[in-house]
């Protein structure tokens, strides 16, 4: 079986096995906290970064505020999640960037430009903000992408490209979603479960 043809039988079970699949960082619907929640979660769970991001913006109101506070205050919110000095540094840049550039760009080369923003946060917004076609590539589904053979890409730029390749436009976001469902709930870095995955015919990796 070649990974087009695995491909197509993901897209066909993806959907029925996850059909709650979305992106898990809570925000109230400002793109641009979004962002922030996106560089914050860099290495640790998403789930963690929710237990931080409320005070934040409790603390700190909006992007403005963000930019402007005390670094040592933004360090002591956001140390839970490690990284915390170089994360409030990221933060704060990126929102001092939004300020000055009147806010969020639509575009993945204009996301890009913000300072800590690489492809995998630009897709996010992309996705989940816009609502326009986007692979996000994170830890989950560049592992999968391996296991499954769907590329033998290696980074995740090129990871992202060859997917794009493979799948319907329409479905870039989706399954970006569904597969990083997989990889938390089955195909876990460690432990993968391929006892009890749905994949195990086709994966030529079952069994790791
Ligand atoms: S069969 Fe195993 S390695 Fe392959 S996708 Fe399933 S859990 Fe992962």
């Amino acid at each position: 079986m070649n990974n087009r043809e695995r491909i197509e039988i993901l897209l066909e079970r993806l959907p029925l096995l996850y059909p709650d699949a979305r992106c898990l960082l809570e925000y109230d619907g400002n793109p641009e906290k979004l962002l922030i929640a996106t560089i914050l979660s860099a290495r640790t769970t998403d789930n963690t970064v929710n237990q931080v991001t409320p005070r934040l913006w409790h603390e700190v109101h909006d992007i403005k505020g963000l930019a402007i506070a005390d670094r040592g205050f933004i360090e002591d919110i956001v140390h839970s999640l490690g990284f915390f000095r170089s994360k409030a540094k990221s933060i704060q840049n990126a929102a001092e960037w939004l300020v000055e550039n009147n806010g969020l760009p639509d575009t993945i080369d204009g996301l890009v430009q913000i300072p800590g923003v690489g492809r995998k946060t630009a897709n996010v917004i992309i996705g989940e903000a816009f609502n326009k076609p986007a692979i996000i590539v994170d830890t989950h589904v560049g592992r999968l992408s391996g296991r499954l053979d769907l590329t033998r890409a290696k980074i995740p730029d090129k990871i992202e490209t060859n997917l794009k390749k493979l799948l319907p436009e329409d479905r870039w976001t989706s399954f970006s979603h569904q597969l990083g469902f997989h990889g938390r709930r089955v195909c876990t870095s460690r432990n993968p479960s391929c006892s009890t995955c749905d994949f195990t015919s086709f994966c030529p990796k079952r069994g790791v």
